[in-house]
């Protein structure tokens, strides 16, 4: 099964000159949006991981099966504002200017192994900010996975020294 046969490409979609990846063609799949599960599944198994950690919202799409197929927990990452509890947050810098991540206090237990978990790989700010936040709690990355790289964007510059799995590049 080639995965990006499941990707939708929008040219000039949020603005001109971008070429939107839709993911949720692969997602209304059964078959693909279950292979791209075991793929994370397959990366992550040996990694010893105790939770799972993804940004609103395709972190979550990502994520959450994952956690469920691993019989581990997920934590989401979301906006100021809707998290209920305590929250730690982090800003970080967009395209135009600053943006700003959050994570319930005790989402991560100091010394736990997490996986990260997100549709896209851009710029590499989410993850960044997502990484930090983590770190912030005394938890470990152990590992990021995403469904897309756009590689020219050269997001891993910005997570050197992190464990990455991408499973399509453009
Ligand atoms: P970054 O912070 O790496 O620049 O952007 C990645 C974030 O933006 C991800 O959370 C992702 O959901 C979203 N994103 C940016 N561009 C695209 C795109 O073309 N397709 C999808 N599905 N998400 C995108």
């Amino acid at each position: 099964m080639n995965l990006k046969d499941y990707i939708a490409s929008i040219p000039d979609y949020p603005k001109e000159g971008i070429v939107f990846r839709d993911i949720s063609p692969l997602m209304a799949d059964g078959e693909a949006y279950r292979e791209a599960t075991r793929q994370i599944v397959n990366y992550a198994e040996e990694k010893q991981i105790d939770m799972v950690v993804g940004p609103e919202a395709r972190g979550f799409i990502v994520g959450c099966p994952v956690a469920f197929e691993l019989g581990l927990g997920f934590a989401p990452v979301r906006k100021p504002g809707k998290l209920p509890r305590e929250v730690i947050e982090v800003e970080y810098e967009k395209e135009y200017g600053t943006d700003t991540l959050t994570i319930h206090s005790d989402a991560i237990k100091p010394g736990q192994r997490v996986l990260i978990t997100d549709d896209l790989l851009a710029t590499g700010g989410t993850i960044k900010a997502t990484i930090e936040l983590v770190e912030k709690l005394g938890g470990i990355v152990v590992g990021c996975a995403f469904l897309i790289e756009l590689e020219e964007l050269h997001g891993r510059d910005k997570i050197k020294g992190y464990d990455i799995l991408t499973l399509m590049d453009y």
